[in-house]
This record gives C-alpha cells, structure tokens and sequence, in this order.
C-alpha cells in the first residue's frame, strides 16, 4: 500500500522528554509476529504482525471479511498458524488449546457473545470463573462484575436466551472478567447494538481499562467508537496489515476518514470512487 503513515511501535513517553534520555517503550503484552493462518487452501491472514502494550487498548480495524476474527482466534488457541510466533508474557503460546490459552490470563469475547442460553446469568457469569479455585476471590468478583453491569446482578436468575442484545453482550464482557484475565480479546462489541448501547458498553470497556487494569485487543468495523476507546490501531485489508499509528493520528488521517469515517475530502469531490479505492496497496 502507499502507507501514509510508515508502521512504527506504539509511544509511552511525552515528546517533552529529555533528548539525553532513550524513549523507552511499553512493555508488549502481546506479540504477534509474521502470523499466517487458513481456513483450509485460503490464506485468511497473511504476515500479520502487531504489540499490544501491558495496560493499553490497541485496536484492529477492518472491513468484513478482513480477517479481524482470525487474528483473535489464532492469540486465543481455537486456530492454529501455519507460520510465525504469538508470544504472551514472553512465552510462544502459538498451537496450544484454547483453554491451555484460557487459564494462562487471555479471555476471549467472540463474536455474536455466545453466552450459555439456558444456563442463567449468574450461572453464566461462574462458568467465566470455571478454572479458579479461591470462593472468595470468585464472590468478590461478582460483585465487581455486578457493580460495572448492575442490570446482571438485576436479571442474576433469569435465563441468559432471554437477555436483549445489548444485556448479552455485557454478559460476555463479565463472564470474561471472571476469569481476571490479563490480556481480553473483544470481537467486535458493538455488532447490533443501538448507539446509546454502543457508547454505554465502550464507556465500560474503558472503565474497565484504567480501573481493573485489563490490557485490551479490540477488533471492530465501527472505527469511530474503536479509535476513541483505543490508544493504539491497525488497519487490516485483505488479510494484511496496511497501517498503523497512534488512534489520534490515525483519526487525522485522510483515507481513514474517507474509508472508514465515511467523512468526504472537498478535494476529492468528483473523482471517480474507484480510482481512490485501492491507494493503499
Ligand atoms: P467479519 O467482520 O465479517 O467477522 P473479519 O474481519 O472478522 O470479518 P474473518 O472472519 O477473520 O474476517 O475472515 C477472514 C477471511 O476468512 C474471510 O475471507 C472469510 O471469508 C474467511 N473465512 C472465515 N471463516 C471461514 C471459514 N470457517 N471457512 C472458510 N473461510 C472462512
């Protein structure tokens, strides 16, 4: 792609720092590094490489089908990479189990929630608790969890099936928690949901950034609300890696705002769409 913006590490350091003094760089979390995974003969992520700071949220934004889901699916174990390294906490956990992956402080949030819809609210929320041993720990979690999503703690014996979109969604959020994780892979939250619920569940997931201290992977096709809630982003094409940069940068720039902001430059006005499509590769 013409990269408008050359790919370079996420900051943690004021410009205004000492020239004397090197810029140190946060701790990565989460490495990914030159990931290809398929679903069969199809490459659906190539060369895809990408930090997550400890106590950041960074985001990858893409279009449908852009491999957003696989790159969450290949962190959290349910896909295996054909090539490269996934390295968390210092450790390669590329190729093991999802629930290997689990117990070792990643939670994933997939896609369309899926909460247990015959199991019950608090039912739901312990299964998020399933691989820790301490009782007290575990009720003082809920009401943590409780005290972010209070309409849980509202609807705690009802079935999870007859939660409204939204409410399931919070569901999966907490159930996650319930799990302490370290690092939460969250796919695309705001699928479906109004923009008032839109901006009540970001409003969470940021919350639960700075109070709980939960590093963030967020993928979403919404990159407005992804790149107000996030500090660092990537945009995935076609399975690849095009751009990335701080989110204030990234919501400067031009093709982000035509392409994915929807927000029309006066100076392209008129030029066949066509011809501005494909100027990033
Ligand atoms: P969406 O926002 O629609 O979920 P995405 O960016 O998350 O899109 P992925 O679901 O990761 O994209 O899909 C990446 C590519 O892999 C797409 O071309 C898709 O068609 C393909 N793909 C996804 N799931 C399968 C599958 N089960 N079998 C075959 N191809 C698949």
């Amino acid at each position: 792609m013409a990269n408008s913006q050359p790919r370079s590490q996420p900051e943690s350091q004021p410009e205004s720092q000492p020239e004397s003094q090197p810029e140190s760089q946060p701790e990565s979390l989460l490495s990914v590094r030159n990931v290809e995974t398929y679903y069969g003969p199809i490459m659906a992520i190539r060369g895809v490489s990408l930090d997550v700071p400890k106590g950041r949220i960074v985001t990858v934004l893409g279009a449908n089908g852009a491999g957003k889901t696989t790159i969450l699916k290949t962190v959290s174990g349910v896909m295996d990479p054909q090539k490269g390294t996934v390295t968390f906490e210092g450790d390669e956990i590329q190729g093991r189990d999802p629930d290997w992956v689990a117990r070792h402080g990643i939670a994933h949030v997939p896609e369309g929630r899926e909460v247990f819809p015959f199991l019950t609210v608090r039912e739901n929320l312990l299964m998020g608790a399933y691989a820790r041993s301490g009782r007290p720990a575990v009720a003082e979690d809920l009401d943590m969890v409780h005290g972010y999503f209070p309409i849980l703690d509202e609807r705690s014996g009802q079935q999870a099936g007859y939660l409204s979109g939204g409410q399931q969604q919070m569901l999966a959020i907490a159930r996650a928690l319930m799990a302490r994780p370290r690092l939460m892979l969250l796919d695309e939250p705001s699928l479906g949901l109004s923009p008032i619920l839109v901006k009540e569940i970001f409003g969470i997931i940021r919350r639960l950034n700075e109070e709980q201290g939960v590093t963030m992977l967020l993928v979403e096709q919404n990159a407005n609300m992804a790149l107000q809630t996030a500090s660092y982003g990537y945009v995935l094409e076609l399975g690849r890696i095009v751009m990335d940069d701080e989110c204030g940068r990234l919501l400067e720039s031009e093709d982000i705002r035509e392409f994915y902001l929807g927000v029309k430059k006066d100076a392209v006005r008129g030029k066949k769409r066509w011809r501005r499509k494909k100027t990033w590769r």
